[in-house]
């Protein structure tokens, strides 16, 4: 086990108890039953591992990324799938970093308690994707109401969560200086929403994710739900981002070590030419290769936490260990398919189901492509490509 992996120990080991009850058959099923994985959402929130960011004063923990991302590490490394409850923690930075004292006080403790589920960010539309600046849903201001129209798409979470976090243009395009300004986030109380203008049609989907497009027909909304100023809403939403991403990074790292553990276990047991398969070079050295990877785009995920916790800015450290990641678990993840053979494909070894969820995270939050060209753009100085 190497440095990263002693470090938070504590965390680790009362993570991997509580998963330890949630073994890798649960997951299978509800995997198969395109479920919810509801009594482990629970079991999480009542030991209080999703308040975890949530200040002690508002009922929290008050731990930060860094832990964040190892509680999140070590549920995918269990064999779970920390997609059905993610949100909840990078959610959480943009109501403590950017929410009024009024609204932290409103809210925070409810989900520190488990009351209220704050799963849900509705960014992405079907007509603009990663061209987020160009989104077509806005937010009216009409006294002390704003009404919302537009349309999103893959929004995750919304049939298990009560709070939704939303972007919307509340100033158009065309008469802002700069793309970036004249968007705004607002908390949705999604309850009310569905019954007040907000519909939802659930997207089937190749991972057990629930995910749905949304439509806004004058949804109203009070106010008193802005988040912050009114404008600056791209600029908190990029606050959040870089914490999902470092979160994520954080789970394809825990995807990663469960494909390593996994095929090496079995690399050292399946007899085929009279020998171990995992005897053969050509068997080593992919799953090798994988490991250091794995724990190369660890460092860089630490490193991205503790820029993410001291106040510094961390866009860069947030990508790259977001791609570094996503593609030490998929290349992981080959390596583990490939050396369970045919055996990969069966659903019983949860290769097949653990390959489809860690695949996600080469397009979803924010795809390979877009991270290459923000290190190019905003790192290296080079021309900017859109
Ligand atoms: C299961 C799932 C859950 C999701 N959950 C949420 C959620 O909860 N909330 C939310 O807001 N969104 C969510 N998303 C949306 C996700 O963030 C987007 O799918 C992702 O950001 C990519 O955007 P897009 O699908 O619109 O792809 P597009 O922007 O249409 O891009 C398509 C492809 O083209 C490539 N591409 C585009 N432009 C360029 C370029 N200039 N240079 C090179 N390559 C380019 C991209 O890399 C990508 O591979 C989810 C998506 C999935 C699949």
């Amino acid at each position: 086990m190497s440095d990263a992996q002693n470090d938070y120990q504590d965390i680790r080991e009362a993570v991997r108890d509580l998963c330890s009850q949630f073994p890798s058959e649960y997951f299978r099923r509800i995997d198969e039953e395109r479920g919810y994985p509801e009594e482990f959402v629970e079991a999480l929130t009542k030991a209080g591992w999703l308040a975890a960011l949530i200040p002690q004063e508002y009922g929290g923990s008050g731990l930060g990324l860094t832990e964040a991302s190892v509680i999140m590490e070590e549920i995918n490394r269990s064999g779970g799938n920390s997609g059905a409850c993610h949100g909840q923690m990078y959610n959480m930075g943009t109501l403590l970093r950017h929410g009024s004292q009024a609204q932290k006080r409103e809210f925070l403790p409810r989900i520190a308690s488990g009351e209220l589920r704050l799963q849900s960010m509705g960014v992405t539309e079907p007509t603009t994707g990663t061209d987020t600046t160009r989104i077509k849903t806005t937010a009216v201001r009409r006294g002390d109401h704003y009404v919302i129209n537009g349309q999103k798409v893959w929004i995750s979470r919304v049939q298990h969560s009560d709070l939704m976090i939303l972007l919307a243009r509340t100033t158009p395009l065309e008469l802002v200086t700069r793309k970036s300004e004249g968007m705004s986030i607002f908390l949705v109380d999604i309850h009310q929403a569905l019954k007040n203008g907000m519909e939802l049609r659930p997207i089937a989907n190749m991972v057990n994710h629930e995910t749905n497009e949304l439509f806004f027909d004058n949804l109203e909304i009070p106010a008193a739900n802005l988040i912050g100023e009114e404008g600056l809403g791209f600029r908190y939403i990029l606050d959040g981002l870089n914490a999902e991403r470092t979160l994520i990074a954080a789970e394809c790292i825990g995807d990663g070590y469960w494909f390593v553990d996994k095929v090496s276990a079995y690399a050292k047991e399946r007899v085929v030419f009279g020998r171990p398969i995992g005897q053969n070079q050509g068997v080593q050295f992919p799953i090798a290769r994988a490991h250091i990877n794995v724990e190369a785009a660890s460092l860089m995920r630490y490193e991205a936490a503790r820029r993410f916790d001291a106040h510094q800015p961390c866009g860069a450290q947030a990508n790259m260990a977001k791609l570094l990641a996503a593609d030490a678990s998929w290349e992981a993840a080959n390596a583990c398919l490939q050396f369970h053979g045919g055996f990969g494909f069966a659903n019983e070894y949860d290769v097949e189901r653990k390959f489809r969820e860690t695949r996600l995270y080469q397009v979803a939050p924010i795809s390979t492509n877009l991270i290459l060209s923000y290190i190019a753009e905003h790192v290296l100085g080079l021309p900017r490509s859109f």
